[in-house]
């Protein structure tokens, strides 16, 4: 039998208890006869604390500190699932990502992952040691620790899998799968048995914050099956996979929600070529990134220009945009952080008409306003006021009968 990495997540560690389910789990897993790797993240709220902390000790603390900082509460996690471990019996050693080396490019907050070294843990495992490591973190080849991005641990696990061609990668979470929609928001939301990678990254990308964007490329690019499980039942679990021809009959398989999200209007702005070039240049060179851009239709000789970027960037972004808007002659910046960003998402949009028209309607009829659009083969979405994100939420999710299958 082949290997088996399991992540847990916060909820799922948050305190010793919680750390002894870990470890039958996965002495369960191994006594089943295939080797174990876990990778874990930090307990609950202990990312937060330390960003916190960060940020009370100065404005805007130094990137490699802060990176340094914010890896600890895993560190603590894994070393207390090794010494549970071993303590009933099962040898287990833990690993921060510098020990093993998964090496990362520089880019603290938000580092990718280029290589593993699999040779410490392919050594363990020989023994037949329950190997545990530490997610969310790796280190560049300066040997600086680096952090992979909110929710990083499901990338470490993702990655650990593809470099170690486990059978699988399970991903326990605090609920049994992956939903229609948020079940903590919309009671109706429908557990789904599978998923594709597509699909998947779709959700992730505008919100489903179960899986993070990153996990899902790289479960895809290395065509490694996921399992999104319970932590605490046996029940459920969805399978991420490729697609195949059930898949391609639901026309919905999802809606999403981003609370995180911020509108910027650049208003009157003489209507030239290297407008847009001017604006976002300033912007992707401070690492900001822009999602949905609308330019209105140039009357005489002047233009609107509105999009949208995450809220934590809102404040550096209007900042820069307000001094270009000064260069290149516009009347004024307006900005509005009470936004949310609605994603309806589905492969099964491509051969059916209409999803678009049905969305909006359903938004008008409860009056809420739909202030930017966007749209990609398997997606569409919407901005609105933020005050009606689970409204929205759970009308579209009773207007495409999402509760049940959809055909
Ligand atoms: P962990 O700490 O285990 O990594 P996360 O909080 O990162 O867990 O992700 C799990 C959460 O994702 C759930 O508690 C749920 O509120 C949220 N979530 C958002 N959209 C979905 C969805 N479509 N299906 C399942 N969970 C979702
Ligand atoms: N502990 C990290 C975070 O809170 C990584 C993770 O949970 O995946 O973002
Ligand atoms: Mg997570």
């Amino acid at each position: 039998m082949g290997l088996v990495v399991q992540k847990f997540g916060g909820t799922s560690v948050a305190n010793i208890e919680k750390i002894k389910n870990v470890a039958n789990k996965a002495i369960r897993e191994k006594n089943s006869g295939h080797d174990v790797l876990v990778v874990l993240s930090a307990m609950a709220g202990e990312t937060n604390r330390l960003i916190d902390l960060a940020h009370s000790a100065a404005d805007s603390p130094d990137e490699r500190e802060y990176d340094s900082l914010i890896s600890t509460g895993e560190q603590v996690t894994i070393t207390l699932l090794s010494i549970v471990l071993n303590s009933m019996g099962y040898r287990s050693r833990s690993f921060l990502g510098f020990q093993i080396r998964i090496l990362t490019d520089n880019a603290y907050k938000k580092a990718r992952i280029s290589l593993i070294d699999t040779d410490a843990i392919q050594k363990e495992l020989r023994k037949g040691t329950i190997v545990v490591v530490a997610g969310f973190q790796g280190v560049d080849e300066d040997n600086n620790i680096t952090t992979l991005g909110r929710g990083g641990s499901d990338t470490s696990a993702v990655a650990l899998a593809a470099a170690l061609n486990a059978e699988r990668c399970d991903i326990y979470t605090d609920v049994d799968g992956v939903y229609t929609t948020d079940p903590n928001i919309c009671a109706k939301a429908r557990r789904l048995d599978k998923i594709s990678y597509d699909e998947m990254l779709e959700m992730a990308m505008t919100g489903a914050k179960v899986l993070q964007p990153r996990s899902v490329e790289m479960a895809k690019k290395y065509d490694v099956p996921v399992y999104v499980k319970s932590t605490f039942s046996d029940e459920g679990g969805t399978l991420v996979t490729k697609e195949d021809q059930e898949m391609e009959r639901e026309v919905l398989s999802g809606i999403t929600y981003d609370r995180d999200q911020a509108k910027i209007t650049v208003v009157h702005i003489p209507d030239k070529p290297g407008i847009a070039a001017n604006l976002f240049m300033p912007l992707s060179e401070r690492n900001i990134s822009v999602d949905m851009i609308i330019q209105n239709a140039s009357t005489q000789g002047y233009t609107d220009l509105t999009f949208t970027v995450s809220k934590k960037d809102m404040k550096e972004a209007q900042k820069i945009v307000e001094a270009t808007a000064k260069e290149i002659g516009a009347k004024k910046v307006e900005v509005d952080d009470e936004v949310a960003r609605i994603s309806i998402i589905g492969v099964g949009m491509v051969s059916h008409s209409g999803v678009a028209a049905k969305m909006f309607k359903t938004m008008a009829d409860e009056s809420i306003n739909i202030m930017m659009i966007s749209t990609s083969e398997i997606k569409i979405s919407c901005v609105i006021q933020r005050k009606y994100t689970e409204l929205a939420v759970m009308v579209l999710h009773d207007a495409f009968h999402l509760e049940k299958k959809n055909k």
